[in-house]
């Protein structure tokens, strides 16, 4: 067989992903930074874009300091966004981190792209339920796409390959734990 038949080949078994992690318990933005670093180490190249998220978690100074093949974009403030009255900046800025996963999807430019905390933007009435989908749906068949955040909408699990459900059992907090570094941020 040519080579350029196996190459065909392994790309349509090598299809992208679209994953899903959801759920109220804790570990969904840290289970898909642990995706980032799994495909990182093989030399891929990750976008993640942090919906509703300003401030500086540790991931993001890890990528920065440590992490050249991952990009953290943050497209959001460090302040709480009202459910049922978000603020035009929160739209906005909502708006404009989705645009930018579409640019990069259309690009070609990365391997990997995670949108973390989407499903809480769209929940949240940030970001329409149908520019998601229309982004799923329009997803080069090489990228894999994670998108994060509780509520994921019925629509996008239907649509995903893959899609956990993290249930809390019990969290640290309701021990009045505080939230801490490497742990929380
Ligand atoms: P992590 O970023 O630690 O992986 P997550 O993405 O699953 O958590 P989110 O729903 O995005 O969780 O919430 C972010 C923050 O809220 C985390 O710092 C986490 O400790 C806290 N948290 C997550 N789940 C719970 C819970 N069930 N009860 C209380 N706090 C929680
Ligand atoms: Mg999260």
């Amino acid at each position: 067989m040519s080579n350029d038949r196996i190459t065909e080949t392994l790309s349509r078994f090598n299809r992208g992903l679209v994953m899903v992690l959801t759920g109220n318990g804790k570990g969904k933005t840290t289970s898909a930074m642990g995706q980032a670093l799994r495909a990182v180490g093989h030399g891929q190249k990750v976008l993640v874009i942090q919906f509703m998220k300003g401030k500086k978690y540790g991931e993001v100074l890890a990528a920065e300091g440590h992490l050249p093949g991952i990009t953290i974009v943050q497209s959001g403030l460090d302040s709480f966004v009202m459910r049922d009255n978000p603020a035009p900046v929160d739209v906005e800025l909502a708006r404009q981190g989705l645009e930018m996963a579409r640019e990069a999807l259309a690009a070609g430019t990365h391997d990997m792209v995670i949108l973390d905390e989407i499903n809480v933007a769209v929940d949240f009435k940030l970001i329409p339920l149908s520019d998601l989908m229309d982004l799923i749906r329009n997803k080069p068949p090489a990228v894999d796409l994670i998108l994060t955040g509780r509520y994921a909408p019925p629509e996008v699990v239907e649509l995903a390959d893959t899609v956990s459900e993290i249930q809390e059992i019990r969290h640290h907090y309701s021990k009045g734990m505080k939230e801490r570094a490497g742990i929380e941020y």
